[in-house]
């Protein structure tokens, strides 16, 4: 075949096709256009899941009756003027490609009116040709009706997913911009049943009730965070409230929801040592910044984003996500119903670590142990979260210890009741947080091993440790490549003396090979935490008086004294108030 240009309508239909990909594209879009013509009302109705009518109503700026033959052209749009604007995006759309996409493969009807006009007008557009503008009887906004989607592109009917699927993602998409938009009032009803409502009354955890559920939606933790120029706001959950996949993880710039999964790792990482493997929280935030620092004509969708300062925007998510968390820790307390004759009341829910790493201690076993959080928890089973008004502020109060029992906890008062603290929970947090504290300072004390280890090791796990030899080196192991996937250990740090260096060599490459790509923060982390398990006193070993104290005061003052770095809880709480029930003292239930 000869080279020649394709005809109009098949060139529409492929740029079509990169916009308009299902029926929940035509609703992002058409919403898009309402918010950006600034409605602080906005109704969608749909029937057949989208396929076969998708109604926008809005209250917005309205389109002039002459502009609208141009408003369904390609590549025309009130959004933009120059090539430089496109750096500077303070709007939904600019690409000016929505309404022409939408006409070419579905029957459009568009019926506008500008508060200045008398009266409204009103464009068909079918399948790419356009009709003659008419005047008609309409109230102030813009009213957009998209019939048959795909009439006559039936190839890509084929690929539509079934109507449950589909109307789910409509709900989804409505339910991000109502959250992103707390001020504009949304309905959107699909097939006759309203599948969301909101109040435009400013309030988003109404929104997020919507979208998580209302128990959820209580726990989620706000998140505020201004630093110059840049803003991170919004919701996160409790480390305690996590689901087993991502998607309820959503992230906002300037008010576009978009996908990036650096953000989520940056959003993982302020969360680091307080989550399980495998489990992740739910957040909505919201992220301002200059739009010349972000870059979202990268893909047709604009659901993609790119940032000239990406490291910043991570860190700043981070860093408030961090915060907020750390602000509303949580000891776990330990419910009413409590019975000192023996086991856990079997109607209690499990707890929410109780499904953590297999607690295996013996470091000589480690070699291919099962790795930890291999068996993921429950979808949402557990998460008996304690309610909102039982968290206790900040840090642990000062404890007095009482002593050892089991030679593995220690039992302290504190003012408001009894902890009893796991040491090997608890060691493992100090251990961790002088570790990381010694590694940010970049002075990681290190201890020359008399005698090297040599170690040995199959020729995959040789090559991922060899190319992480670096990483090692800055949280203090020196260790050498010697050949033959043999490996030399020569310095260890020297708060991890206890540990012994052929094993911990070993622990070290069991987590690289569980690793995607993870940043490089997270990956010293994640080996720092898994060392200093290792290296922390176990359970089962009887400490001195003085030691029990020493690890009482060291854990008063950590950061994250609650749990361990692989986010189990270091003590469990006894208020005063649930012993009072307990003896009858008061309120007998
Ligand atoms: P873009 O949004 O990228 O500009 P569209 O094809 O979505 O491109 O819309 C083309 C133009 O039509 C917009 O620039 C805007 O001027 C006008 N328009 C579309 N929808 C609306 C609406 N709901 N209210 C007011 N104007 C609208
Ligand atoms: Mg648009």
């Amino acid at each position: 075949m000869p080279i020649h240009l394709l005809p109009d309508e098949v060139a529409s239909q492929i740029a079509a096709g990169e916009v308009i990909e299902r029926p929940a594209s035509v609703v992002k879009e058409l919403l898009e256009n309402a918010v950006d013509a600034g409605a602080n009302t906005i109704e969608i109705i749909t029937e057949g899941a989208g396929q076969r009518l998708i109604e926008i109503a809005d209250n917005g700026s309205g389109i002039p009756a002459e502009e609208l033959p141009l408003a369904v052209q390609r590549h025309a749009t009130s959004k933009l003027q120059t090539a430089a604007d496109l750096f500077r995006i303070g709007s939904l759309g600019f690409r000016g490609e929505a309404l022409a996409s939408i006409g070419s493969v579905a029957r459009l009807t568009l019926t506008s009116r500008p508060p200045e006009s008398q009266t409204g007008a009103r464009l068909r557009v079918e399948g790419g040709s356009v009709g003659r503008v008419e005047p008609i009887g309409a109230p102030v906004g813009t009213h957009i009706r998209v019939e048959d989607l795909f009439y006559n592109v039936p190839a890509r009917r084929k690929f539509l997913k079934s109507d449950l699927t589909e109307r789910r993602q409509i709900d989804e998409i409505v339910t991000r911009y109502a959250l992103a938009y707390p001020h504009i009032r949304f309905r959107l009803t699909q097939d006759g049943k309203t599948a969301l409502q909101t109040s435009g009354n400013g309030s988003r955890r109404e929104t997020l009730g919507l979208l998580y559920g209302t128990e959820a939606a209580r726990q989620m933790l706000e998140v505020i965070a201004v630093e110059e120029g840049f803003g991170v706001s919004g919701f996160i959950s409790p480390a305690g409230l996590t689901r087993a996949h991502r998607r309820d993880i959503l992230f906002f710039i300037n008010g576009r929801p978009v996908q990036d999964s650096a953000l989520s790792a940056a959003l993982l990482q302020g969360y680091h040592t307080l989550l399980m493997v495998g489990r992740y929280p739910l957040a909505a935030l919201f992220i301002e910044m200059p739009p010349e620092s972000v870059d979202v004509n990268v893909h047709p969708t604009k659901a993609e984003v790119r940032f000239s300062e990406r490291e910043r925007v991570f860190s700043a998510v981070q860093r408030a996500v961090r915060r907020a968390l750390l602000a509303y820790s949580p000891v776990p307390e330990v419910g009413g119903q409590l019975k000192w004759s023996g086991a856990p009341a079997p109607e209690a829910a499990p707890p929410v670590w109780e499904s953590a790493e297999p607690e295996e201690e013996n470091a000589g076993a480690a070699w291919g142990a099962p790795s930890m959080g291999a068996a993921p928890a429950p979808e949402e089973a557990s998460a008996p979260v304690p309610p909102a008004p039982s968290y206790l502020p900040g840090n642990v109060p000062i404890l007095r210890l009482v002593g050892q029992i089991a030679q593995t906890y220690l039992i302290a008062e504190g003012p408001d009741g009894l902890y009893l603290i796991d040491q090997h929970a608890a060691h493992e947090r100090i251990l961790f947080e002088r570790f990381m504290a010694q590694r940010s300072e970049q002075n990681i004390p290190a201890q020359t091993l008399l005698q090297p280890a040599s170690v040995e090791l199959p020729a995959q796990a040789a090559r991922l440790l060899t190319a992480q030899l670096p990483v090692l080196e800055r949280l203090g192991f020196v260790v050498e490549d010697f050949g033959h996937n043999t490996f030399l250990v020569r310095a260890i740090p020297s708060l991890l003396a206890r540990l012994d260096p052929t094993a911990a060599l070993r622990v070290l490459v069991e987590d690289f090979e569980e690793d995607e790509t993870p940043l490089q923060n997270e990956m010293e982390a994640k080996i720092a935490a898994r060392v200093c398990k290792r290296a922390a006193i176990k359970g089962g070993q009887p400490l001195a008086l003085a030691e029990q104290q020493t690890l009482l005061r060291d854990l008063e003052a950590c950061q994250s004294p609650r749990t361990c770095p692989h986010g189990r809880p270091t003590m469990i709480h006894l208020s005063v108030d649930l012993l009072e029930r307990q003896f009858g003292r008061r309120g007998a239930r």
